[in-house]
Order: C-alpha cells, then sequence, then structure tokens
C-alpha cells in the first residue's frame, strides 16, 4: 500500500487509433504498477470528468462550444495533431477532472500522481500538439476558485517547452532576462560532470503573477515559438542526466528563492529519454529516476504539496515509457515512505 494516492481511470485511454502517442500506456503502467507489487487495487482513485463550469475557468466560451459541437475548423484539427471525436473530448474532460483530484488529494498527502494527464500544449483558445485541454492549468483554477490554494508552481520536465502553460499564466511579465546559473545550485554538481558544459544551456527568467511556471525543455524542438515561462532553461540538443539534473536543480532553487507556492504540479514528461522519438536529449531511465527523485526531495523537504501528471513519452520501445512513467511513482514512495 502506497502513502498517497494514484489517479487512474480505464477511460484516460485517448481515442486516436494508431499514433505516435501511445494512447495505451496509461493502462500499462497502472498494469506494471500492480504487477510489480509497487501498488495494489487500494490506492487508486477514479476521477470524474471537469464540468464545463471547470474547463471555462481556462478556456474560452467559443473554444469550448467548438468542442462540445465538433464544429473545429479543419486547421484547428490539424494543429491538435490528433484525429477529433467526440469521445476524444470526454477522454479530455476526464484528464481534467483527474488533475483536479490530484491536485486536491496531495494538500492531504503531501504528493497525488495522475497516471494521465499534463497536456501543457493546450492554449485558451485552442488545441496543439496532442493537447487539448490545458488539466493542469484547469486544476490550479479550480483549486484557486475553492480558495484551497492561493498560488502555484508548474515544473515542467517534457522535453517540450510547456508554450500552452507560459501562455495561460503570462499575468504581467517582465521581459526575459539570462539568470545566474551554476553558481547559485542547492547541491554539488553531479560527479564526472564536465567543467561547464551545464552553461552550454540557456537558463531565463520573468516575473510571474500567482502562477509561477519553469519548463526544461530541449531548444530545438517543438514548439517553434516559445511563449516565456517564469524560467526557460533552453537545452542544447544531446543533453545527459548529469548537465539535466544540474539545471533541473537550479531552476528549483531559482524558483524557489523568488516565489513561495501553496502548491507544485509536475509534469513528468517521459520524452527528455534518449531513446524517444520525438525528443533530442540524452537522458537515461535512471537520470529521469533522479530527476523525479530531486523534485519530490526538494517539495518534501519544504512541505509543498506536489501532484504529478505525465504528459509525453514517445521511446521507440513502449515498455521504456511504461518503466520511465512507473518509476516516477516508485520514486515518490522512496521519498515519501517515511
Ligand atoms: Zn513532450
Amino acid at each position: 500500500m502506497l502513502p498517497f494516492k494514484l489517479v487512474y481511470s480505464d477511460a484516460y485511454y485517448l481515442p486516436i487509433g494508431d499514433h505516435v502517442f501511445p494512447a495505451e500506456k496509461y493502462r500499462r503502467v497502472r498494469d506494471r504498477l500492480i504487477s510489480t507489487g509497487v501498488a495494489d487495487a487500494n490506492d487508486f482513485l477514479e476521477p470524474q470528468p471537469a464540468t464545463d463550469q471547470d474547463i471555462l475557468l481556462v478556456h474560452k466560451p467559443e473554444y469550448v462550444n467548438k468542442l462540445k459541437t465538433g464544429t473545429l475548423s479543419p486547421r484547428e484539427e490539424m494543429e491538435l495533431e490528433v484525429p477529433f471525436s467526440p469521445e476524444l473530448v470526454r477522454a479530455f474532460w476526464l484528464a481534467a477532472g483527474g488533475s483536479i483530484l490530484a491536485a486536491r488529494q496531495c494538500l492531504t498527502d503531501g504528493v497525488c500522481i495522475s497516471i494521465g494527464g499534463g497536456f501543457h500544449h493546450a492554449f485558451p483558445d485552442h488545441g496543439e500538439g496532442f493537447c487539448m485541454i490545458h488539466d493542469v492549468a484547469v486544476a490550479i483554477r479550480r483549486l484557486q476558485r475553492d480558495d484551497k490554494v492561493r498560488t502555484a508552481m508548474t515544473v515542467d520536465c517534457d522535453v517540450h517547452q510547456g508554450n500552452g502553460t507560459a501562455a495561460i499564466f503570462a499575468g504581467t511579465r517582465t521581459a526575459s532576462a539570462l539568470l545566474p546559473s551554476s553558481s547559485t545550485s542547492t547541491v554539488e554538481q553531479p560527479a564526472g560532470a564536465p567543467r561547464g558544459a551545464a552553461n552550454q544551456g540557456k537558463m531565463r527568467g520573468a516575473h510571474a503573477g500567482d502562477v509561477f511556471t519553469i519548463s526544461l525543455h530541449q531548444h530545438n524542438n517543438y514548439p517553434l515559438y516559445k511563449p516565456p515561462s517564469s524560467i526557460d532553461v533552453d537545452l542544447p540538443d544531446g543533453t545527459g542526466d548529469d548537465d539535466y539534473l544540474a539545471w533541473l536543480d537550479n531552476a528549483l532553487s531559482s524558483g524557489l528563492r523568488q516565489f513561495e507556492p501553496d502548491l507544485l504540479c509536475y509534469i513528468a514528461g517521459a520524452d527528455p529519454y534518449g531513446e524517444d522519438q520525438l525528443g533530442g536529449l540524452s537522458l537515461t531511465i535512471e537520470g529521469l529516476k533522479k530527476r523525479d527523485e530531486l523534485i519530490f526531495r526538494v517539495a518534501r523537504a519544504r512541505g509543498i504539496p506536489v501532484m504529478v501528471t505525465f504528459a509525453g513519452g514517445y521511446a521507440r520501445n513502449i515498455e521504456d515509457t511504461v518503466t520511465i512513467h512507473s518509476n516516477t511513482v516508485v520514486a515518490a514512495k522512496e521519498v515519501f515512505a517515511r
């Protein structure tokens, strides 16, 4: 039995047919967690779909109406990059409901993981990059509306920049500026990290409103236009475990020096993996687990509740994607079991 809950439904499955997005990964992660004894049936909570009012806390009425009536233009459907269907709309409403439940539950348990969600490329008025509805933003806005949290921080470790998140929470920002980096780390550079190699990346910062957004991503990758997050870390192609972990540590300490969140939303993309088909970084499965541990350790040490969603993962071998996502649960179990 886990010291926290997992949010999951068989209806998380995205009905998109044969697609680079492995829609069945959610069920496979659930099955893996049970078959390896990491979790049992009692650890899972079944989410309810978000209400339209919840979705409208983030998304424009015109866009929501188009989704509900199936009237996206061909161009809008093309941008979404997944085939539109009413079933797909239901799956995204459920993902948003799952993220609301996970955000609420982590306030009690310290951590909660939704075996789904993380659709960080959805904007208020359109969807793109496989993302129709920004489930994490909906969860934050719903908890703020219910007076459960005042502020939140998103930490987006998907290989693709969190453009939807940045746009939704843009608030009042100043222009981006380079931030001091390696000297501000709270931990030592990982042993064996090539000297100064981390400086090949770039960390940009801008002031935030009530939600502070951090994105670590491959610079030379989708989305072409990257609206400024509170902190963006633009990583060069081929960045490996040690440099990545040093940058993550830097970004987290810098963010938490500037901002005190009531809730941390960790977007735990599996696509910084070296074998990913849509990513160009070189993290290993072990490095990705260390990434998860780092975030959980920081959140736990500071008493910040953390909710987790899975976002992307397109490994050549789907079993690797399942392992990386399952390891996020294992990492949480190790850090929070005490
Ligand atoms: Zn991604």
